[in-house]
């Protein structure tokens, strides 16, 4: 069994836990982090780290200035400890942001990647489409529709332009979507993962089944 904290500053974090609590044979539990005390207290206890979607330069703040919790997660990441970034999650993991505004995100970094920002446009411009995601398959179809495919939901999502060595496995690719063809849009570079859509806002756990998988593989090793 693992147990999975999940930074509860901003953004969907009550989805994750949602999502990690209905996990078949009860396989993750869950604890809020929302200080860097709440941090010191379940650092040893805790498998791995989901850093939800939201908005990064509202969550930096929060992270860094209100909280100080950002000093914590980029210790855990240089440690080598499983974390996943969702949406505004992953552009706080990534070594390079790039954006048409300036934003002033607090990079934790770690995860050898360029992501932009911002990617396909406003908040008007999120959609939804299927990704075929092979690390996901595996799992079998999503049990809520028998699909193998695993629906992405991108809001104001980001996307990978770039991995900066072979370190960093690609896991998914849009598919599909006119101009966008191949794109990147979820990654694992060792114990991280990223993931630009919000898996958490669907009937379908397979994407946190996966991260659990990293948790799990990670405690035995
Ligand atoms: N566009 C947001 C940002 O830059 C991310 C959106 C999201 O997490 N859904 O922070």
């Amino acid at each position: 069994k693992a147990t999975i904290g999940v930074v509860a500053l901003q953004g969907a974090f009550s989805e994750h836990i949602f999502m990690l609590q209905r996990l078949p044979q009860l396989v993750a539990s869950t604890v809020e982090i929302r200080s860097a005390q709440d941090f010191e207290k379940y650092k040893d206890s805790i498998d791995g780290i989901v850093l939800p979607g939201g908005e990064s330069t509202t969550m930096s703040i929060i992270l860094e200035r209100e909280t100080g919790l950002a000093q914590g997660l980029k210790q855990w990441i240089q440690d080598g400890k499983p974390i996943w970034g969702t949406c505004a999650g992953l552009i706080m993991l990534s070594d390079v942001i790039t954006s048409t505004k300036q934003g002033g995100q607090t990079k934790l970094g770690g995860l050898r990647t360029t992501v932009r920002r911002n990617a396909f446009g406003r908040q008007s411009d999120s959609f939804e489409i299927d990704l075929e995601i092979p690390a996901i398959e595996a799992y079998g179809p999503n049990p809520a529709t028998g699909s193998l495919k695993l629906p992405g939901v991108f809001i104001r999502a980001p996307v990978i332009e770039a991995v900066h060595d072979e370190g960093v496995q690609v896991i998914a690719k849009l598919q599909g979507r006119e101009g966008r063809e191949g794109e990147i849009v979820a990654v694992k570079q060792g114990n991280v993962l990223g993931s630009s859509f919000h898996p958490e806002l669907t009937g379908d756990v397979r994407f946190h089944q996966l991260f659990v998988d990293i948790c799990l593989q990670n405690k035995k090793n």
